[in-house]
């Protein structure tokens, strides 16, 4: 993240335009723990993650090498195709599914232990979530599974759940991406791509608010990874996605179209773009609140997930203006 990203995301704690207030509802924790083991996108070897419930207050935290890294924005490092989380020299990598799933079924506190389930890997800094099929879909059937259940703290004491209010109109442009939010009493998220290069893609809108828990697992949390099959060689030479196959990733060529058929839905590329994007913006929860700004949010060619954070919180700096964040 840079000094400015920092800076911003500093002042988006005490900014006047987010009101911390209650959602109404209770913090909630997992209902039992969640183990699953599989391979990482990026380094290609194999992790297991643990998940088990946690007080109120607590948030969501990782568990690596006896080190606790929160799940907050605090820690989020610029990497390429992924979300990182660093403390202390240790880090944790494409952490956006995982917590997407955790955001969009409320999951507000848990401890996330993971560890590297290959032999040789012992002392790495490094470890890195389980891609699975590309999607956030095994996580939510996994935290379905336990169920989700009221958090309490150590005296035994239910807690309101605090969600960040949007009071203003903000708009925040990077390059030709720009992200805007307007102040509204739920959640909505309108999200655009475009890939003119492939056909199959070209220009998509997806459109969401978020009123029931079950929209997100429907609707947001199967829809997989993507990337275009011309790219591949140069993000394989860049020493990324060595865990990459068309079992986890929608595969598009710029010739050949789609090369794993079937899609699971029409808008399944722009889908996911919000699943990553509620990852993303899960970093900026609290203390086992709510991450998703409460607003009408509309963001156009967002690409990377990583790179936007430090925009997007700038974005709180600026009403009622457009911005040209530097590239
Ligand atoms: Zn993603």
């Amino acid at each position: 993240m840079t000094l400015c990203g920092r800076a911003a995301v500093e002042a988006f704690k005490s900014s006047a335009l987010i009101s911390w207030r209650s959602t109404g509802k209770l913090q909630q924790t997992i209902g039992g723990c969640i183990e699953k083991t599989g391979r990482t996108l990026h380094s290609g070897k194999n992790s297991t993650v643990r998940i088990w419930p946690e007080l109120s207050g607590k948030g969501r935290y990782f568990d690596f090498c006896s080190g606790l890294i929160p799940a907050s924005i605090d820690f989020a490092q610029e990497s390429p195709l992924c979300t990182t989380l660093r403390k202390n020299g240790h880090s944790v990598g494409t952490v956006e599914h995982l917590l997407s799933a955790l955001e969009g079924t409320g999951v507000d506190n848990c401890r996330i232990e993971i560890l590297n389930s290959d032999r040789d890997d012992d002392d790495d800094p490094s470890a890195e979530v389980p891609i699975f099929d590309g999607s956030a879909r095994e996580w939510v059937e996994a935290i379905e599974k336990v169920g989700v259940t009221v958090a309490v703290d150590c005296n035994g004491r239910s807690c309101d759940k605090l969600a960040p209010y949007l009071t203003q109109p903000v708009i925040v442009s990077k390059g030709d991406s720009v992200i805007s939010a307007f102040p509204s009493k739920e959640i909505s998220i309108s999200y655009g791509i475009s890939f003119p290069q492939v056909s199959d893609i070209s220009l998509q809108w997806f459109s969401s608010v978020f009123c029931t828990g079950s929209f997100y697992s429907k609707q947001i949390a199967p829809s997989r990874t993507f990337c275009i099959y011309e790219e591949v060689e140069k993000m394989r030479d860049a020493g990324l996605i060595k865990g990459g196959s068309v079992d986890n990733a929608v595969v598009f060529s710029t010739s050949k179209g789609l090369l794993n058929p079937p899609l699971r839905s029409l808008e399944e590329p722009c889908r996911h773009k919000i699943l990553d994007f509620i990852g993303d913006v899960s970093l900026f929860a609290r203390n086992g609140s709510q991450g998703i700004p409460v607003a009408n949010i509309v963001a156009y060619k967002v690409r990377l997930s990583n790179p936007f954070l430090p925009p997007f919180s700038g974005y709180l700096l600026c009403p009622l203006k457009v911005v040209q964040c530097k590239p």
